[in-house]
């Protein structure tokens, strides 16, 4: 959908469908890096045709925001087996692959009508990155910087955020959505990710750009208030805790919560499985 927007110097952003997932690709002296790399082979090399029509410069690096199929799909066309360039992702991801996502991938393929969405996994071999990330790290890429900085457990155990230091742009993956709200999907951690954004937000000045994993560019402003919703929500869960609630009876004694109930319900469902077996629920 729409085409790349250069959010700022150097920076391109693209939204693309299925899902508006989030695609960003920074300009070095002589090459690119590539954010993301989509759900499937397929959407993969329409990414790696449209980068290459739009950039004189080839792909040299890909990062991975975190290990959610939109997100790392695609990576087999970029890995060893495909372009063979530079793939940086946080180091759970190779975990977070065997946990969740390679489940997923294995049902889905014994019966597809369990992705509602028609996912088109056939050809998907799950492609962890080249380059774990354990702390943080500066890449250079030709005459500039981009500092790849791994998260504590949020949206996901296996977050990374990306600083464009000469552009003072932030790539945020989905530990910020704007088109949506926050998935609390598979792996996440509702308790903690508030703290992981107020951490974050010490290190954002006012006039930073942010772009989330879904969605239009943000500001910090954005990200303080969907912080402190996502606290209100991750209180909601210590206090339910607290009392002895279920997800249900807590979720039905306000009706103010900031996301759709749905998710919420999901959200106080691991967060209070988590507060019950700290070690169990990861
Ligand atoms: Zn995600």
């Amino acid at each position: 959908m729409g085409d790349w927007t250069e959010v700022a110097d150097g920076v391109h952003h693209k939204r693309y469908n299925p899902l508006d997932v989030s695609i960003v690709v920074i300009e070095g002296e002589f090459g690119v890096l590539a954010v993301d790399t989509r759900s499937s082979p397929r959407e993969a090399d329409e990414l790696i045709a449209d980068i290459s029509a739009r950039f004189d410069k080839p792909i040299r690096w890909v990062v991975n925001t975190h290990a959610h199929y939109d997100h790392t799909f695609g990576n087999q066309r970029f890995g060893p087996f495909g372009l063979d360039v530079d793939v940086y992702g946080h180091r759970n991801i190779r975990r977070h692959f065997a946990q969740f996502e390679a489940p997923r991938l294995a049902a889905a393929r014994r019966d597809p009508s369990r992705e509602p969405g028609g996912q088109d996994w056939s050809e998907v071999t799950l492609t962890p990155p080249t380059h774990e990330v354990a702390e943080r790290t500066t890449l250079n890429i030709g005459d500039r910087k981009v500092d790849l900085i791994p998260l504590r457990p949020g949206h996901t155990d296996t977050d990374l955020v990306l600083l464009v230091r000469d552009a003072n742009t932030w790539v945020l993956g989905d530990i910020i959505e704007e088109s949506g709200p926050p998935m609390y999907g598979s792996g996440s951690f509702p308790l903690g990710w508030p703290g992981v954004l107020e951490q974050l937000l010490e290190q954002m000045r006012p006039g930073d750009r942010m772009i989330p994993g879904h969605g239009q560019v943000v500001d910090r402003s954005f990200v303080v208030r969907q912080t402190a919703q996502l606290k209100l929500v991750a209180d909601g869960i210590r206090d339910a805790h607290a009392r002895g609630l279920s997800p249900d009876e807590a979720l039905w004694e306000r009706d103010d919560w900031p996301f759709p109930v749905d998710g919420v319900f999901w959200a106080f469902d691991r967060g209070l499985r988590q507060l019950d077996a700290p070690t169990e629920a990861r």
